[in-house]
């Protein structure tokens, strides 16, 4: 291992700059991977809950009285292996609608919501690579019809934010497997930059800059220039960014990650809308989702991680984005604690090259 390593440090020795996002400009990240570059501390891990069930556990099987009622259960009520369930300690709340607040610059818009949690799985510790890919497909099924109805249900949700927090690392405060569901009425500032940068990248080259990005991973070699003299820096082999790729989806590690073993799975197909995600088309995804967290396991000798749905919101105003925005879940496993030159800069500080980390995950045996 240790080996690997030095051979590593030295091919990245060189690595020292700044990749803008190229979907969010706004976003940078530094790419330093030298050893005296690396200012950030790792994150000391409590090691997650595996057991298979906890006699104290609201979400285990057999304590269904502990949770308030079902909203969904798959495949049914008592033997179930998804379980939906409002969540008790909701961020947003069902409340009658106040007015929004106005004070002097400082706004505030009334938390009205939805807030939902999804039981994974009936076993309490597992992890979504040890479930079965049919069983992934149904978890993801459950995403997308939830979504569906509260659009349906109620013109004032603007999102629906589907997300998991895996392992203390990650925030989840309940160590039972678990995924959320969060309806809002504004746009995640996030969902924003994208819809609006991928928009104006649209209006001038009349393409989905996330298929610029897909097609360019499958068949480009890039070139970097310098941007003074205008001279070849570098040639980059954009495939390097590839994890893996199925017949509908693609695991890519961004170029411009902000996070050491950040992993984005996009659908090959132009697609702007998680809900017009075929059963066929999740069936397939569930594989490679399975697939990527075995890999971010494996290097990461266990992962603890938040994933996360960008997908375009519903409403009329949004029409336009059908063609410029192209749904994706972006997985974040958990590695070290941003530091406030990180937090003061807004410059995310990555320490592994992203060629490096997808070699890595690529070459696990899996
Ligand atoms: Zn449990
Ligand atoms: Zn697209
Ligand atoms: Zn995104």
């Amino acid at each position: 291992m240790s080996d690997m390593q030095n051979n590593n440090d030295a091919q990245n020795q060189s690595i020292r700059e700044i990749r803008i996002n190229p979907i969010v400009p706004s976003e940078s990240v530094l790419v330093a991977t030298a050893r005296g570059m690396r200012p950030k501390k790792k994150e000391e891990r409590i090691e997650r809950d595996t057991r298979k069930h906890v006699e104290t556990c609201p979400f285990c099987r057999g304590n269904e009285s502990m949770t308030p009622p079902a909203l969904v259960t798959v495949p049914n009520e008592t033997q179930w292996d998804i379980r939906i369930v409002e969540n008790l300690f909701a961020i947003l709340g069902d409340d009658e609608k106040k007015s929004n607040l106005v004070m002097g610059l400082q706004q505030t818009i009334d938390g009205y919501g939805r807030h939902e949690v999804i039981i994974d799985h009936s076993e309490h510790g597992i992890a979504v690579f040890d479930m079965s890919s049919e069983h992934i497909a149904n978890v993801f099924k459950a995403y997308r019809d939830r979504m569906l109805a509260l659009y349906e249900a109620d013109d004032r949700i603007r999102y629906v934010l589907v997300f998991k927090n895996f392992g203390p690392a990650a925030g989840a405060s309940i160590p039972h497997t678990h995924s959320q569901l969060i309806a809002m009425p504004v746009i995640p500032e996030n969902v924003h930059s994208e819809l609006h940068h991928s928009e104006k990248y649209y209006d001038k080259h009349h393409q989905c800059i996330f298929c610029g990005l897909i097609d360019e991973a499958l068949t480009f070699e890039a070139t970097i220039y310098d941007r003074d003299s205008g001279e070849v820096r570098r040639k980059v082999d954009i495939g390097q960014y590839i994890i893996e790729s199925t017949e509908h989806f693609i695991a890519i590690k961004p170029f411009a990650s902000r996070y050491e073993w950040e992993v984005h799975i996009f659908p090959l197909k132009h697609q702007a809308d998680f809900i017009d995600c075929s059963d066929e088309l999740i069936a397939d995804f569930a594989g490679l989702l399975k697939r990527t967290m075995k890999r971010l396991d494996n290097v990461l000798e266990g992962v603890q991680y938040n994933y996360f749905m960008h997908t375009v919101p519903h409403g009329k105003e949004f029409k336009n984005n059908q063609n410029s925005y192209h749904w994706h879940l972006e997985i974040t496993p958990r590695t070290s604690i941003p530091t406030g030159f990180e937090l003061g800069s807004g410059l995310f500080v990555n320490t592994i090259s992203p060629e490096d980390a997808a070699r890595q995950l690529r070459e696990v045996d899996i």
